[in-house]
């Protein structure tokens, strides 16, 4: 059961946070594949990278938001046979908002319904949000709430425009920010304080969400293919030079300690290769033979359990360090 987690404690307001913002786990195996040429096609990364970056970023303007509420992030959930994910939930006394965000930039048209960046057109974020908000009412009625559904298509790029937009739909734009958070706080002063039932929706929510599966959308790679290396911390790059128990790299001066970026060098093997047994020769290859076995040892014996004996010995992350 996730902790509750304050986030707001004003004189007046609380809000929690009961389920926080994870960059997504193919935006994170993306990234070590672009980082080592392992990815021909690199718009899906962009794209993702993109959203995630929104979603903070409305994260950060809803924490500043006073009113008393519980957030539950980026839930994936499933009702009557339709998935449908939610980038931010937010339980207020007497209703439920629902907010789709969208980092999109440039100049977009809206005709009869249909949306357009350019000449080309897009999918319908509102009819998304709509379908989503259906789905939601239908799971809450089933838990046995009633409470109605306020849904929001948040904008929360500034450089972001909208031609031809009827004021009447539920859309706020970058600009519209600071005015909404004053809607959101009157609506919150006039209802009143949550009770425990709003911590058990949201509980619940958290129990149902779904975790994504790993392989669902990456592009095939071999281990062969990929470039060996430490990749920097700083910029993702691979041109990282090994000092006395520091790495730094030639393009943009990250230093970060030998230790810790072999550990999080072997845990980019262990999250791209799972089925892989780690030893201290694949480690020593896959960080380009840069490092001396005898620092990959080490490494590995501080973090990692070693099993099995001879040829078939490999490390294995501890089951109380998980
Ligand atoms: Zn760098």
């Amino acid at each position: 059961m996730p902790a509750f987690k304050s986030i707001v404690m004003g004189e007046l307001w609380m809000s929690f946070m009961l389920k926080e913002r994870k960059e997504p786990g193919e935006l994170k195996l993306l990234r070590m594949l672009k980082a080592r040429g392992g990815l021909l096609d690199d718009s899906r990364f962009w794209s993702l990278q993109k959203g995630y970056r929104g979603e903070v970023l409305f994260d950060k303007w809803f924490s500043s938001v006073d009113g008393e509420w519980i957030v539950v992030n980026d839930l994936l959930l499933e009702h009557a046979g339709s998935v449908f994910q939610i980038d931010s939930l937010v339980i207020g006394l007497d209703r439920v908002y629902l907010f789709e965000v969208k980092n999109f930039e440039g100049d977009f048209l809206l005709e009869k319904d249909r949306w357009y960046s350019g000449s080309k057109e897009i999918k319908d974020p509102l009819l998304q949000m709509q379908r989503c908000e259906a789905a939601l009412r239908q799971l809450l009625r089933s838990l046995g709430y009633q409470l109605p559904i306020e849904s929001s298509l948040i904008f929360i790029n500034p450089e972001f425009t909208l031609f031809n937009c009827p004021p009447k739909l539920p859309i706020v734009f970058c600009s519209q920010l600071n005015r909404f958070s004053k809607k959101l706080l009157q609506q919150s002063a006039s209802s009143g304080r949550l009770h425990a039932r709003h911590s058990r929706l949201a509980e619940k929510l958290c129990e149902l969400h779904m975790e994504k599966s790993r392989y669902e959308r990456l592009p095939e790679y071999r281990y062969e293919e990929l470039w060996k290396g430490i990749v920097c911390v700083g910029c993702g790059g691979m041109g990282v030079r090994y000092h006395y128990r520091m790495i730094e790299c030639e393009r943009c001066g990250s230093k970060e300690a030998l230790d810790m970026a072999m550990l999080r060098t072997i845990n980019e093997c262990r999250s791209l290769f799972p089925q892989m047994k780690i030893t201290t020769k694949i480690i020593h290859d896959w960080i380009g033979e840069t490092v001396s076995k005898k620092v990959i040892q080490r490494v590995l014996q501080i973090n990692f359990s070693l099993i099995g004996y001879g040829k078939s010995a490999n490390y294995v992350k501890e089951p109380q360090r998980l």
